[in-house]
């Protein structure tokens, strides 16, 4: 029997869960804090912006969005975030990707104090999940990993397969897996026999950027599908890198799009930030 995995009904748990410990903060005079930069007039982006600040609302943590013009300089941009980087009352830093062109994208996150980095974006974060020490996860693996788990599939021992390399997603969710035991393999664009591969695993997470990529026979009877791909169909509509009714034919658990991985990692976001209210003031 397929079950769904209910991407809007664990991101409401979790974001239940991180309202509470936001209570907790508050409690003690901490009220977490997080700020979003936006630079320029990308629809896309001013709907990421406007999810989180609702987001924060409804967790009880304050948000500041920042939105500077289409043509702000590089400096302005840099400036921007040290203000908040001097800023105590801020906790978490955001700057909504991607940036103007005019603007150097790693310059602004390297900009980005790691206590305040509630994206993992930044190389002293990646450094630090790299070898296990205390970070904040990137939220869209660190959401995959919960919604396995959300399962009650033990990850530990399984064969674990991702589809895409990027430094956002497929790495960082390759190397989660790994930190939980799995044995990871890593598909990308040239790697050989990749239907064989995926067919092979218990554990799928599909970060391609390609509508219905993965097709029923690479889904091994059984497995758990985790679709990251959020593509916009001719139709207007978001599909998924996973072509949903086959893989559902022969997967056990299986996310869908919309309503999976998305909800998700807006609401891993929000426990990075209460996480980061609380290391800054010494409660965590
Ligand atoms: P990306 O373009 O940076 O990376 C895509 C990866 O897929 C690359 O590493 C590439 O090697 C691999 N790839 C491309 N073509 C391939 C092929 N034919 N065979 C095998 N591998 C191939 O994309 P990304 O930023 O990692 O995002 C991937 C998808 O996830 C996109 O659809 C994006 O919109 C979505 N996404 C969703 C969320 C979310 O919150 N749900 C967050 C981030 C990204």
């Amino acid at each position: 029997m397929m079950a769904i995995i209910d991407g809007k009904a664990l991101a409401a748990a979790t974001k239940a869960e991180a309202a509470q410990k936001v209570q907790a903060l508050r409690e003690k005079g901490v009220v977490p804090c997080l700020a979003v930069v936006l630079v320029g007039e990308n629809p896309a982006s001013q709907v990421y912006v406007r999810g989180k600040v609702n987001d924060c609302a409804e967790c009880g943590i304050e948000s500041r969005s920042i939105h500077m013009a289409e043509t702000a300089t590089q400096d302005e941009v840099l400036a921007q975030v040290r203000a908040l980087a001097a800023d105590a009352s801020v906790h978490g830093i955001l700057v909504q990707l991607p940036l103007p062109a005019q603007i150097n994208e790693k310059a602004v996150i390297n900009a980005i104090p790691p206590e305040k980095d509630v994206d993992g974006f930044s190389p002293v974060n990646v450094g630090r999940m790299q070898i296990g020490e205390p970070c904040y996860l990137p939220c869209t693996p660190a959401g995959c990993i919960r919604m396995i788990e959300s399962t009650g599939t033990d990850i530990c021992g399984k064969n674990a397969v991702v589809i895409g390399r990027s430094n956002i997603v497929g790495k960082p969710a390759a190397m989660l897996l790994l930190e939980k035991n799995a044995t990871v393999t890593i598909c990308h664009s040239k790697t050989k026999n990749l239907r064989e591969i995926c067919a092979a695993a218990d554990i799928l997470v599909a970060a391609v950027g390609r509508a219905g990529f993965v097709t029923g026979d690479m889904v091994k009877p059984g497995a758990v599908v985790i679709d990251v791909g959020i593509n916009r169909g001719a139709d207007g509509k978001l599909h998924g890198d996973v072509d949903f009714a086959a893989a559902a034919e022969k997967a056990a658990f299986i996310t869908p799009v919309p309503g999976g991985v998305g909800p998700m990692t807006r609401a891993m976001l929000m426990l990075n930030t209460v996480q980061a209210a609380a290391r800054q003031n010494g409660l965590a």
